[in-house]
């Protein structure tokens, strides 16, 4: 079994490339940030325990996550490798990743931080399936109606505001960036110039997972 990791900062475009590239890579997506906006909903243990660091712009304990990894790559469908997607956020995280299962590339989307609070503040996702919008950078095709699945059902995250996306940056930039050196080192990390076109983007993408 081998994954994919998709890196990047918050809003540079993980879910939106996940969600395009997924047919091609016949991988599922396992969005950490997804497991976790489930589990403050469901108003598990574990949600109750993440939710105070998501609203602050911080990062969950190491050991939760590793814990909702360890048990979601035991599912049926992550049995020939999955596409992480917000996973792994810190070098303890990556070493946990490690010794469970192998990945084979790491794609990062590089966007400027001048860019990341425009694209979260505008982000906007369907309520029935999850497609991701943009107010202004990728609207619905017609006017509050999802193109995929036709809901008219639509939700903004709590911590997509501008100053939360602040502490989401510190957080990338502190925590998660020492990440890309160490994913260097083993000639595994592809950077893909985030700052174009989503189509042109996805074409990269699945030029570098070749
Ligand atoms: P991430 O999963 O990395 O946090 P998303 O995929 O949710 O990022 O994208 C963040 C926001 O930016 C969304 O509103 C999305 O529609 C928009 N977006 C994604 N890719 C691009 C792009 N290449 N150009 C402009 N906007 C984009
Ligand atoms: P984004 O890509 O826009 O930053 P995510 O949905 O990936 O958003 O994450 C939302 C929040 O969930 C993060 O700000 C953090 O609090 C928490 N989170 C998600 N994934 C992780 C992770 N791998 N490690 C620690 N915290 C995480
Ligand atoms: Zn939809």
């Amino acid at each position: 079994m081998q994954s994919i990791v998709l890196f990047g900062p918050p809003g540079a475009g993980k879910g939106t490339q996940a969600q395009r590239i997924m047919e091609s890579t016949g991988l599922p997506q396992v969005s950490t940030g997804d497991m976790l906006r489930a589990a403050v909903a469901a108003g598990t243990p574990t949600g109750l325990e993440a939710k105070k660091y998501m609203d602050a712009g911080q990062l969950v304990p190491d050991e939760v996550i590793i814990n909702l990894i360890k048990d979601r790559i035991k599912e049926s469908d992550a049995q020939n490798g999955v596409m992480f997607d917000g996973f792994p956020r810190t070098i303890p995280q990556a070493e946990a990743l490690a010794s469970i299962t192998e990945v084979s590339h790491v794609i990062a989307i590089d966007v400027p931080d001048e860019r990341i609070v425009e694209r979260i503040c505008g982000r906007f996702t369907c309520n029935e399936c999850g497609s991701v919008y943009h107010d202004t950078f990728n609207p619905t095709k017609v006017a509050g109606q999802c193109d995929n699945c036709d809901s008219k059902d639509f939700k903004r995250r709590a911590d997509d505001n501008e100053s939360t996306v602040m502490s989401r940056l510190t957080a990338y930039h502190e925590q998660t960036s020492p990440l890309a050196d160490w994913y260097l080192s083993k000639g595994i990390f592809h950077v893909i110039d985030g700052d174009r076109d989503i189509d042109e983007i996805s074409k990269d993408i699945i030029e570098a997972l070749k």
